[in-house]
């Protein structure tokens, strides 16, 4: 029988043996109570690592981009985005439901230029402008095929965004991509903002958990705003645990993924059935473009499917895959060629 190979993400994993062993074995008490060691030690792991004043556990990487709004912005503020930012295109109109905000994209496949910012910024002193308060950063960017943000960049960005009064927010879901793939620090590509969200739940490989991380009065405003949504927890030490093990055990591993997705993109991009850009496949992820003639990613992506492949349709032409723990070098080169086959 043919095991599936599951490249729909790098949330599909599943907590191996060690790691369900340091969950079982997590010291746990009421976090609403600031009483679970385990989450206050992941809080405390975090915010160093990242080079920030504190930290706080969010269930989901969604609810960190939500409280993150919610500390930085006020309702009617507009908020600078890439294009095809998880906060605009995952998140269900999270952002204008919850902060009351609205999202301008710009720039190109996932990164944008402090040229980008300055043209969007709307005049201040105008009162029918909405003002422009926040500018975001997604590192990796996920629709933009895993690219990592040039940090120069992000500094003229966030550098621009002070002189202008605007705050920084930093979705860093796959920061630990980043970090691994330029070979800077988690607290280098942190520095520049004011909050910073992290995920456990991607190529740690660990079963749920984000965390924002910033200033110590930002953080506090955070954790009002995390009660608020319903997202402050009891025994969390068992998720805790997981996110350490994560952290510990799989960060520097990521590079394995890294080499799993170029071998695939490689393998993949002569093919004339699709467009795939190498120089986008700098982490985990891979998305190619089906040309005209090819089938359509929902046909592809079931016909895939019934060859043991697993893949997401992103939009019409557009399929996403993404490596992680769970799928081996070998099985990523048979599920290339299962796709070539197809597209013959
Ligand atoms: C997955 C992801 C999130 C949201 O995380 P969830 O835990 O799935 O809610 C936020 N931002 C980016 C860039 C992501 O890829």
């Amino acid at each position: 029988m043919n095991t599936l190979i599951d490249l729909r993400s790098d949330t599909v994993t599943r907590p191996t043996p060690a790691m369900r062993a340091a969950m079982a074995a997590a010291e746990v008490g009421d976090d609403q109570y600031g009483e679970d060691p385990t989450t206050t030690r992941l809080q405390a792991v975090c915010a160093e690592r990242l080079g920030q004043e504190a930290a706080l556990w969010m269930p989901s990487g969604t609810m960190a981009n939500q409280v993150a709004l919610r500390v930085l912005t006020r309702p009617g503020d507009e908020v600078v985005t890439p294009r095809e930012s998880h906060a605009g295109w995952h998140e269900t109109g999270g952002a204008a439901a919850n902060a009351g905000v609205q999202l301008v994209e710009v720039g190109r496949a996932g990164v944008f230029t402090v040229q980008d910012l300055a043209d969007a910024i709307k005049p201040r002193g105008l009162p029918v402008f909405p003002p422009t308060t926040l500018v975001q950063v997604e590192n990796t960017h996920n629709r933009g095929g895993g690219v990592v943000f040039p940090q120069d960049e992000v500094q003229r960005i966030c550098a621009l965004a002070r002189t202008q009064g605007l705050a920084c927010f930093l979705d860093g879901a796959r920061l630990w991509n980043a970090s691994v793939a330029s070979g800077r620090p988690e607290a280098e590509l942190a520095a520049p903002f004011d909050l910073i969200a992290v995920a456990f739940s991607k190529g740690l490989g660990a079963p749920g958990g984000s965390l924002l991380a910033g200033r110590r009065a930002l953080i506090t405003a955070a954790d009002r705003h995390r009660r608020m949504l319903g997202g402050a927890m009891r025994q969390n030490g068992f998720y805790a645990a997981a996110a350490l093990h994560g952290l510990a055990h799989h960060r520097e591993r990521l590079a394995e993924d890294h080499a799993h997705a170029r071998a695939f993109a490689e393998r993949l991009a002569p093919c004339p059935a699709l467009r795939l850009d190498l120089a986008t496949v700098q982490t985990n992820i891979v998305v190619f473009h089906l040309t005209e003639g090819a089938p359509d990613a929902t046909t592809l992506v079931a016909q895939a499917r019934a060859q043991g492949v697993l893949l997401n349709a992103f939009g019409p032409r557009t399929v996403r895959a993404v490596t992680h723990l769970d799928v081996r070098g070998e099985q990523v080169l048979q599920a290339a060629d299962t796709l070539l086959r197809l597209l013959d």
